[in-house]
């Protein structure tokens, strides 16, 4: 069976990008039954949004806190409850490590 180049439309952007006989034979080999719905440089930068831990768009809420080692301020991930101790990062690895 061969397979023959295909124009298909981004759903993301509106542009048409081929769907090459090479792509449609790797899909088949992966086992996919749907064609792409993104042209490459969508899928690109959809992967790397999901992938990358940007510096922006992490949206993890951080807390300030002061380091119980150093007094050092600092941020965590979670709220700080008192009788926890709080440590920044240098510590945190510091303390981890020596237990
Ligand atoms: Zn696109
Ligand atoms: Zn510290």
């Amino acid at each position: 069976m061969s397979f023959q180049e295909k124009s298909l439309q981004c759903s993301d952007c509106g542009a048409t990008f081929t769907f090459s006989a090479e792509e449609q034979e790797f899909f088949k080999t992966k086992g996919y039954t749907n064609e792409p719905k993104r042209c490459p440089s969508c899928r690109q930068s959809r992967k790397s949004e999901r992938s990358g831990s940007g510096s922006y768009s992490s949206q993890r809420q951080m807390f300030p806190a002061k380091c119980a080692e150093c007094g050092k301020d600092t941020q965590v991930p979670f709220e700080p409850r008192s009788g926890r101790p709080v440590y920044c990062s240098d510590c945190y690895s510091k303390v981890k490590l020596s237990r």
